[in-house]
């Protein structure tokens, strides 16, 4: 990345276009978010849920991008898995429109810490840094932001802080909040979560969109702070951090839609056998869940239901289900403590099991 950025002084690229091509050149997969918003753009009418809970005519399902023939046509459905860093792409989406633009994290190999600053009361010292015993500690008192959490963490881990003269990309948003910009490993896959690391403090990684530095929204602009406009590594005491509070995944799958053209499964990725297929089911099921916009708790039920059964029929690992649905519950906003999620995940689960499902002819698809 070189030394001018977006939103530098006279060189401002407020426009969608110029700002998403500066962000495909960074290497990162960008996609349409409504103008002035953070919400992605709307689906054409085939890719709309009748109505909520409901799945679209076009059947997509999130992770399999080869179910949904507008993904591969080209087209910028279903938000951050339409991502894409070919500039012919980026001309044909934003090419006379101002939508605004989103990074899709995981697949761009970023992961952004973003400090909010809400006013909000504090909440109970269990929840500032979940995990930490805090009892005592002197700074406490003193918090008020995400910013100050993520410094009482370094402190508390005897970490450099992370935000004096911060060696990397760093954005002020509108709302006073601060976004931290890391690179990850090819292999590290981390997964999004709110308040899960600390108070006020949200992880955007996985298939997560952050706003793309210099955006504008009806709230002002992602301003770039300080002169770095280089990623650095996500420090790895920092990874660890997020382990431990779970925001890391084994998860493999986090590649953007291939394209031109429709990638067919052969012969060789055809279910060939029950556990093949049940994998396959798995990986469906969660690709739902995780790109769900309404109706979570039912598409939820339903897939716990669905893999129940594959448990049942002793293909699939109960505590592996359980774990990759909180997981995939928590990339569609579904915050992994919630404890009636927790306990639709276990019912469903259970009902599932308690019916196991009869295999499938091999090569055939539900
Ligand atoms: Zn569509
Ligand atoms: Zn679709």
């Amino acid at each position: 990345m070189g030394g001018r950025g977006p939103g530098d002084g006279e060189c401002a690229l407020t426009r969608g276009l110029e700002l998403a091509l500066w962000c495909a050149e960074q290497g990162w997969w960008v996609h349409p978010l409504l103008p002035g918003s953070k919400r992605p753009a709307a689906n054409c009418p085939q890719c709309r849920p009748p109505a909520p809970g409901e799945r679209a005519a076009c059947g997509f399902a999130g992770r399999d991008a080869g179910e949904c023939g507008c993904l591969t046509a080209g087209r910028h459905c279903h938000g951050v898995r339409a991502a894409t860093r070919e500039r012919e792409l980026v001309h044909r989406w934003w090419r006379g429109r101002d939508f605004a633009v989103g990074v899709a994290t995981g697949p761009s190999g970023v992961l952004v810490v973003d400090l909010d600053d809400h006013h909000h009361p504090l909440p109970k010292l269990e929840l500032l840094l979940p995990g930490i015993d805090l009892t005592g500690h002197p700074d406490v008192g003193r918090v008020r932001t995400g910013v100050d959490v993520l410094k009482l963490l370094c402190g508390v881990r005897r970490a450099a802080s992370l935000l004096e003269a911060p060696p990397t990309l760093t954005v002020r948003t509108p709302s006073g909040g601060v976004h931290l910009w890391y690179r990850v490993e090819e292999k590290a896959r981390f997964v999004q979560g709110a308040g899960r690391l600390g108070w006020q403090v949200d992880v955007r990684a996985g298939w997560s969109t952050a706003v793309a530095p210099g955006t504008v929204t009806a709230a002002g602009r992602y301003q770039l702070v300080g002169p770095e406009r280089r990623l650095a590594r996500l420090p790895r005491w920092l990874a660890l951090e997020l382990a431990r509070v779970g925001l890391r995944t084994r998860d493999p799958a986090l590649s953007p839609p291939r394209r031109p053209r429709l990638p067919r499964p052969g012969p060789d990725h055809r279910p060939h056998d029950a556990r093949a297929y049940a994998a396959a089911a798995l990986r469906r099921e969660l690709a739902t869940v995780a790109a769900a916009r309404t109706g979570r708790n039912d598409l939820l039920n339903r897939a716990g239901f669905r893999l129940g059964q594959l448990v049942g029929a002793g293909l699939l690992e109960h505590d592996q289900v359980h774990q990759a649905l909180t997981e995939a519950a928590a990339l569609a906003g579904v915050d992994p403590g919630e404890a009636k999620a927790q306990s639709t995940i276990r019912r469903a689960l259970q009902a599932g099991i308690r019916s196991p499902r009869t295999i499938p002819i091999p090569g055939a698809r539900s």
